[in-house]
């Protein structure tokens, strides 16, 4: 509460605290100085967590790395593209996602994403004729219509990696989203659902996909064997491929630990926190929220909306300002100087075809942060002060 009684504009920055549990595992790993995920024969952290994450998502293989980014390129790599190969990816999606692409000595083909954040698919279709693969980012954890994506990939025989960085816990048709691809890729970063300030991994189903992206992620010599599974294939690909080095190191692994056991719980707040809001922001005629495709069942941290009907970028930028002053900060994607999820920003690719229907969503598309553990009241905070700014800078 602020002094006056009324209640304080939420802080929707901080990230989560770290559970217990972990500080113990810490102290232990401290103390040993065990820290190099393959100094110990077996049970090291990192390899108790790819155990467990495999797991959890239902994958037979996965491999924890130091970023999304990471996982992102290995991925790529592991795929065995020619150089040059044309990646498709959306045209809404972080700068880490380009990125990957051209670290991997690929051409990212960026593809229109509609008002409700979800690929094109028109655009996908018309675009897919060239492309060897095809890299879907569930920005914000908003899945696109993966049905008619695979269908229109496997028909081709074109693989799909899953930057399911921020889809933790997403599901499509009772899938879990990563899983749907051939390589899911997510991220432990201290925005995402599990925490662990840097980290990421990715989870695959093919033994010579996992097996490539063991050994660049930097498991030379005989540290493969510390990879359960598929040992032929390793033997095959050991020092025939380049080292990149991206291993997560076991303090990582020991943070995000405790964390798999709430994820449930975590996905089903998160929820409840988003269509709490999201119901409040559809009721204000200035405010759109996009409903899900009817596949998906959602995990989100953050919320999305539209500003719909007349809205000029100044009045856009008032209703910042608005909900500022009230305590609440909102990003108009497209209208917050140099933001990474503007594609006009990603000035290392080059030039770029424009992509009108997504810079039209950008540029009236706005971004708020939900943390889980955001009270009820908190939800009601923000929600009427989004409201109220939006009427403040209509009137
Ligand atoms: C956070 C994020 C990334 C990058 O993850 P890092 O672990 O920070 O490399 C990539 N894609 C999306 C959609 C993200 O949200």
């Amino acid at each position: 509460m602020a002094p006056d009684g009324q209640i304080a504009a939420p802080n929707v920055y901080d990230a989560e605290p770290i559970p217990l549990a972990a500080r113990d595992e810490i102290e232990r790993l401290l103390t040993s100085g065990d820290l190099f995920r393959y100094t110990a024969p077996e049970g090291a952290p990192v390899a108790l967590l790819e155990q467990e994450f495999a797991d959890l998502l239902g994958a037979r293989y996965a491999l924890a790395v130091a970023s999304c980014s990471a996982a992102l390129f290995l991925s790529l790599k592991a795929l065995d593209l020619p150089r040059g190969a044309r990646v498709l990816i959306p045209a809404f999606t972080f700068a880490a996602v380009p990125s990957a692409v051209v670290h991997a000595d690929c051409v990212p083909v960026l593809v229109e994403v509609g008002s409700n954040y979800r690929v094109d698919m028109a655009d996908f279709e018309a675009k897919l004729h060239d492309a060897q693969a095809v890299m879907i980012s569930h920005m914000r954890g908003h899945t696109s219509d993966m049905d008619a994506i695979m269908a229109l990939c496997d028909a081709r025989q074109i693989p799909v990696i899953e930057d399911a960085a921020h889809s933790l816990g997403t599901t499509w048709n009772g899938r879990n989203i990563g899983t749907i691809g051939k390589v899911g890729c997510f991220s432990f970063q201290s925005y995402k659902l599990v925490n662990a300030g840097e980290g990421g991994i990715l989870i695959t189903d093919d033994p010579e996909i996992a097996a490539r992206a063991v050994i660049m992620s930097g498991a030379y010599e005989s540290n493969w064997k510390k990879h359960p599974g598929m040992q032929n294939s390793y033997m095959l690909w050991q020092n025939k491929l380049p080292l990149y080095n991206m291993r997560m190191q076991n303090l990582s692994a020991a943070v995000i630990r405790p964390q798999l056991p709430l994820v449930a719980e975590r996905v089903a707040k998160g929820r409840f926190n988003h269509d709490h809001v999201a119901a409040q922001l559809n009721a204000c005629d200035w405010i759109d929220v996009p409903p899900p495709l009817a596949p998906e069942l959602r995990a989100p941290d953050s919320i999305q909306f539209n500003l719909t009907g007349d809205w000029t970028d100044s009045e856009a930028l008032e209703f910042q300002h608005q909900a500022k002053r009230r305590g609440v900060h909102v990003q108009v994607f497209g209208l917050s100087e140099g933001n990474a999820r503007a594609f006009w920003n990603w000035q290392f690719l080059g030039d770029q075809p424009d992509l009108p229907h997504t810079r039209a969503m950008l540029m009236r598309a706005c971004d708020v942060r939900l943390p889980t553990r955001l009270t009820r009241d908190d939800l009601d905070y923000i929600a009427n002060a989004i409201v109220d700014a939006a009427m403040a800078a209509k009137t």
